[in-house]
């Protein structure tokens, strides 16, 4: 109990809604359920707090309901992955026969196919993470990487897949962290692909490392749509989309949700710093190491 103890006193302290999930045991049969419990805080015109609203609600259905979808996903992702690897494999063979003799609209056919794939593979990626996540079961070892390295040969995949984008690089200082290094490139891609994604115009994108404290800051900086406050509050939600017609693009939200896993992870922090209409700047902080 003492989280919710914890949780209770700062809501009191700081006057914002306090939410917290626990289990009771029923009376009627000594079973026990999951409940949300929820505290509203009601206040006067001098905005001071009268009293509380509380709430507990029985959500055993829904959590089961959740856990039974989690495990779908997990399945469903697995059993994706095997016919997709055999069709990228007999597209890699059908690319290399005869190569020379194939007609360049055959050419053209084969390339766009890949395309196909590599997207799905990078759904099907998103998923698996995801569905490890729920297991807690996303785990990976740990080195020394040099965050130069890894900005560099980000920026130089990022300049394959984004012709048009014009990406400028703020770093050069050899910071150290202690990380996984394939599971880091992960988040600044991450970041580097929506800043291409939701900047319509103008496709320059920054790539910044700074010293905050005792942390290195890695930053993604994009000059596009922007978010709302209440959007970047729900930013990092597992399946969060932002609900706009104009800028809809495709895609899942899993993709920021499993940058912050990854980040706390690595004892690190994620955030986001945005305006409508000016951009956005994602970035990350972890604590520096010597070398
Ligand atoms: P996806 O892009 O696959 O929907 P993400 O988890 O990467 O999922 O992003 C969640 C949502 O956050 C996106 O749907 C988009 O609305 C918003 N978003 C992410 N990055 C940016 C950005 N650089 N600028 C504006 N909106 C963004």
């Amino acid at each position: 109990m003492q989280p919710t103890t914890e949780k209770f006193l700062s809501a009191l302290k700081t006057g914002e809604i306090f939410e917290v999930e626990n289990r009771y045991k029923r009376g009627s049969d000594g079973v026990y359920r999951w409940h949300l419990n929820r505290a509203v805080p009601l206040k006067n015109e001098d905005n001071e707090i009268v009293f509380w609203v509380g709430t507990a609600t029985d959500i055993e259905e829904r959590k089961k309901e959740m856990e039974r979808k989690d495990e779908f996903i997990g399945i469903a992702s697995h059993e994706l992955k095997t016919p997709l690897t055999s069709l990228k494999g007999y597209l890699q063979l059908i690319s290399s026969y005869k190569k020379d003799e194939l007609p360049p609209v055959v050419k053209q056919y084969i390339e766009k196919a890949n395309n196909s794939l590599s997207k799905l593979q990078r759904l099907i990626n998103d998923l698996l993470d995801v569905s490890k996540i729920q297991a807690g079961k996303l785990e990976y070892a740990f080195d020394k990487v040099d965050l130069t390295e890894l900005i560099n040969a980000s920026v130089e995949n990022a300049r394959m897949i984004h012709p048009m984008a014009h990406f400028i690089i703020r770093d050069g200082s050899n910071y150290l962290v202690n990380a996984n290094s394939e599971r880091l490139e992960q988040v600044v891609m991450n970041f580097i692909n929506n800043a291409v994604k939701y900047s319509p115009q103008n496709k320059d994108v920054i790539i910044e490392t700074s010293i905050h404290g005792d942390n290195v800051r890695v930053s993604v900086t994009d000059f596009g749509i922007g978010l709302s406050a209440t959007q970047k509050e729900r930013i990092f939600e597992r399946f969060y989309r932002v609900e706009d017609k104009k800028h809809m693009t495709s895609g899942l939200g899993m993709g920021l949700y499993i940058c912050a896993e990854i980040i706390s992870y690595h004892n690190g922090t994620i955030g986001v710093e945005s305006e409508v209409g000016k951009g956005s700047t994602f970035y990350f902080e972890l604590p520096l190491v010597s070398s």
